[in-house]
């Protein structure tokens, strides 16, 4: 209908084309006409088949050519644009269709729950990527187009699910009977360890709508939940019971001050009360109602101001609070504010430590009066007294010891050990014999004092002497005493001196001075033993002055004493050892006993004293036998026979002087016991 130009008959074909593109209305040739013209020429020229041509307008043609028999050809044209417009539009709802699909699809994959879509022949249509999680051992493509019947059984058959195993066909007749009827979502368990929520729907064009949703998680949580949940309350228990078994009492206040907590205990402290009843109640209310049942001592006769006070320092008290009961009975109360603002006050019934302490007090007193007591007794004694406790430390002792070791007393306060006393005094050289060998004697000290059994007497400086007494006591310790006995010692020593003496006075001849008849009788003895026990030979020279008694006669008795005296002195510096002795036997007659001196050793000690009287040369203008002073000896030598008297040998020297004297005098004889 575009085309008006005028047409006539007989107008070449390709000029009629030419002229119709010319208008403008073939879609086709507005490219370039003659492009059109010739691509269109060639296929009239040789039709193979209808052409579609598009018009202006959105119109389109179908064009038929046909060559006739006779030549020339034959042109139908059939407006198809109706046809063409239907064809696009369900092209383009074809493609919107599959888009749709495809973002369906993309979405469902995209839940985070499975679905399963089931048509009206329970055959499953849809099922997201998500299914393969519960159904791992079957591929999406496989599972789609089987029924929830053959899927189930699929699934029991992997041992899926977990509460099926052992009674599957039982499972799944329940499964069945309930499918499409469910009354709401239900929870499974998978062997995997997956919790699954299940939510299924029946639409109402008969398709049954499945989605499956991982809980795992979730039930992990309420799992972990719960037991947090039981933990929480097993603690709260014990605490309950903790609360309960504390030998103390508890009690808690909440920020309005009321009672929200408490133990037994309380109750059992405070048995007048009415815990039960006072819980929820204030502080100052429970405060009031004990003190209306005079309950509390401390606040007879000023109740309000009683009551005024404690609410001031409750929970505010730095210090513990001891609180005295009507009953007699001490409670220290301790209160501490939470950060809550909560009191929480802790109870102790300290009735038996305050016992106790006033009875340790009273111990002390009496302790200290009877250390007093002690220490004034102590005082008291004469003698220096101390005493060590079983550790051997000082626990006590007297200013009178202290004054009889002025050097070691620095050292003596309680606590030291009596070796620390002790060596502090012979390092500074208290003890005399300690001087030289310190440690030797500190040791043997020691020893004693451990055994602190005999008493000792101790060398002081300035002459003192102490005698030391110490016993153990039953305790392990140890008592000591000492007595300042210097004047005891002097005095004895005073007495041995002069018995000393005495001794020697008894033994000593009055005349010549050198030892007597008995000193040589004492000796004999005493050597007779000694040498017998050591097989050694004891010699015994007799001398008797010659011609004696004419000495007298003519020089005088007084002279003839004289004579003696100096005979005596000669042979008295005859003996050499300090074992042998020279005495006067009696009257003119002297003795030698020579202990360890045979027969030799014997005639050379008789030549010496004849030797030397010979060198004094004392005048006897009467003797018939010489000029001068002579005398006769004999000497006898043994070793002493077991049984044996000393006799003997005295006898023997007797027998061997009778030679001498009638052999001639001035001269010696050895007693020979085989003559
Ligand atoms: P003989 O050679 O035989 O021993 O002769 P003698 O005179 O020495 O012996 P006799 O026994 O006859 O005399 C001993 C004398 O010694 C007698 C006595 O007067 C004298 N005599 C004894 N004791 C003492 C004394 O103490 N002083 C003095 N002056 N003479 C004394
Ligand atoms: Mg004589
Ligand atoms: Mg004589």
């Amino acid at each position: 209908p575009g085309i008006t130009l005028p047409l006539e008959y007989g107008t070449p074909f390709d000029d009629v084309l030419r002229r119709i593109a010319g208008t403008g209305e073939i879609i086709d040739a507005e490219q370039g006409i003659d492009a059109w013209l010739a691509s269109r020429m060639a296929r009239h020229r040789a039709p193979s088949g209808p052409q579609v041509q598009q018009v202006r307008g959105d119109r389109w043609m179908r064009l038929t050519e046909r060559a006739l028999e006779g030549g020339g050809v034959v042109i139908l044209r059939t407006d198809i644009t109706d046809t063409v417009h239907r064809e696009r539009a369900l092209e383009q709802a074809l493609q919107s269709a599959e888009r749709a699909e495809r973002r369906l699809r993309e979405a469902v994959n995209a839940m985070p729950a499975g679905l399963d879509i089931y048509d009206e022949n329970d055959r499953l249509v849809l099922c997201n990527d998500q299914m393969t999680r519960w159904r791992p051992h079957l591929p999406v493509d496989e599972s789609l187009g089987k029924t929830y019947e053959e899927l189930l059984r699929d699934g029991l058959r992997h041992g899926i699910p977990e509460v099926a195993q052992g009674q599957e066909e039982l499972w799944l007749a329940h499964e069945m009977a309930l499918r499409g009827h469910r009354s709401g979502p239900e929870i499974r368990h998978y062997p995997n360890g997956v919790w699954m929520h299940m939510h299924e729907r029946r639409t109402p064009s008969g398709m049954t709508v499945c989605v499956r949703l991982d809980i795992s998680d979730l039930m992990e949580q309420r799992q972990k939940l719960e037991a947090a949940r039981q933990e929480s309350q097993r603690v709260w228990q014990l605490l309950e019971r903790a609360v309960e078994a504390l030998p103390v009492s508890i009690e808690i206040f909440d920020d309005q001050d009321r009672l929200v907590l408490y133990n037994q205990q309380l109750s059992r402290m405070y048995p007048h009360m009415n815990y039960a009843e006072h819980l929820g109640l204030q502080f100052v209310d429970i405060l009031r109602y004990s003190v209306d049942r005079g309950l509390i001592p401390s606040a007879h006769g000023r109740e309000e101001a009683w009551i005024a006070e404690r609410m001031a320092e409750h929970g505010n008290r730095k210090s513990n609070l001891v609180q005295r009961l009507a009953d007699g009975r001490w409670i220290n109360i301790y209160e501490t504010r939470t950060p809550e603002n909560y009191v929480v006050a802790v109870r102790l019934d300290i009735t038996d430590l305050i016992e106790q302490r006033e009875a340790l007090e009273a111990a002390q007193l009496a302790a200290q009066q009877a250390r007093q007591l002690l220490q004034d007794a102590v005082e008291a004694l004469p003698e220096g007294f101390a005493l060590f406790d079983a550790d051997d430390r000082l626990v006590i002792c007297n200013a009178q010891y202290k004054l009889l070791y002025p050097i070691s007393a620095p050292m003596m306060v309680p606590g030291s050990t009596f070796e620390e006393i002790t060596r502090y005094g012979v390092e500074r050289g208290q003890y005399l014999d300690a001087i030289g060998n310190e440690e030797a004697w500190l040791a043997e000290r020691m020893a004693a004092h451990r055994e602190a059994r005999q008493a000792m007497l101790q060398r002081l400086p300035e002459g003192r002497w102490v005698q030391a007494y110490e016993r153990r006591t039953p305790q392990g310790g140890t008592a000591g005493v000492r007595t300042d006995v210097t004047q005891l010692v002097r005095k004895e020593q005073e007495l041995e001196a002069a018995n000393a003496k005495l001794a020697m006075l008894s033994t000593t001849d009055g005349l010549t001075g050198i030892g007597n008849r008995r000193r040589f009788d004492d000796r004999l003895a005493t050597e007779w033993l000694r040498c017998g026990r050591h097989h050694m030979p004891l010699c015994v020279i007799l001398i008797d002055i010659d011609h004696f008694k004419l000495y007298n006669d003519h020089y005088g008795h007084l002279a003839g004493d004289e004579c003696l005296r100096r005979v005596a002195q000669l042979l008295q510096a005859c003996t050499r050892r300090a074992d042998e002795v020279a005495a006067r036997f009696g009257g003119e007659e002297f003795v030698l006993l020579l202990p360890d001196v045979g027969r030799a050793a014997a005639v050379a000690v008789a030549q010496r004293c004849m030797q030397s009287l010979h060198e004094a040369a004392l005048t006897h203008a009467h003797s018939p036998t010489a000029p001068v002073i002579t005398f006769s000896m004999g000497i006898a030598s043994m070793v002493p026979r077991a049984g044996a008297a000393s006799d003997t040998l005295v006898q023997a020297a007797d027998a061997a002087l009778y030679r001498a004297k009638s052999g001639g005098r001035n001269r010696f004889e050895v007693f020979d016991p085989e003559p």
